[in-house]
């Protein structure tokens, strides 16, 4: 069981969502900062304990536990509001144990509270892939009936494609270009894919604009 420091919640793990950065600190892909880590940084729980330092978090309530874990709070980034780009960083999952475990710590500042009508497992990707896909959303500033292009963007283009339409105004979407993935079998033509395009306004190259043409987004969908 994990301690928390003081200023640290420690939260038992309810879902914990898979991202390809896992792998590469699984497989040594990124520098050491702890060794035999537990990766995972997309993990939604609840407190079940809290340092004697922490407020506005107490046993009992659902946070969910992202990424960017820790930053030093006062360096040139972290005063501007980006302190994703802080030099003293530290990440879930690679500098500290993350969520594939049935416990992990994170601190109380870089801990997100859970809305009471989702369940476990939805939010989870949204911790990193989620982030990544909104905070690019967002700085677009598509306009509306605006084009937006994501090009290799894996899963935070989903993140970004079902709810682009309502956000940006936009009126269509456009799948992966070609059809075809890394992996070989082509996402776009999965049976499973091409059935959950049209709801969310989606097409792909060669077929007809659903939505009367005009913006488009494009993911490849792996
Ligand atoms: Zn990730
Ligand atoms: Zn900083």
């Amino acid at each position: 069981m994990p301690v928390p420091a003081d200023d640290e919640l420690l939260v038992r793990v309810r879902a914990c969502g898979v991202c390809r950065t896992d792998l590469h600190v699984a497989e040594g892909d990124l520098p050491v900062h702890r060794v035999g880590v537990t990766p995972g940084h997309e993990v939604v729980g609840t407190v079940a304990g809290a340092g004697a330092a922490v407020r506005g978090l107490a046993v009992g309530d659902r946070v969910g536990v992202a990424w960017l874990r820790r930053t030093d709070g006062d360096c040139a980034y972290c005063a501007r509001g980006a302190e994703n780009l802080c030099p003293e960083s530290e990440y879930t999952g690679w500098y500290a144990d993350g969520g594939y475990a049935e416990y992990t710590t994170v601190p109380a500042a870089f801990a997100y509270r859970m809305p009471d009508d989702v369940h476990d497992v939805a939010p989870a990707p949204l911790l990193c892939a989620g982030i990544i896909g909104h905070r690019a959303l967002r700085r677009a500033a598509l306009p509306p009936g605006g084009r937006l292009g994501l090009y290799g963007f894996g899963g935070s283009a989903h993140g970004v494609r079902a709810p682009l339409p309502a956000v940006a105004g936009c009126g269509s979407a456009r799948g992966p270009e070609g059809g075809a993935d890394r992996r070989g079998g082509g996402v776009g033509e999965r049976p499973v894919v091409r059935r959950c395009a049209p709801t969310v306004q989606a097409m792909w190259p060669g077929e007809q604009a659903r939505c009367g043409g005009g913006s488009g987004v494009s993911g490849d969908g792996v």
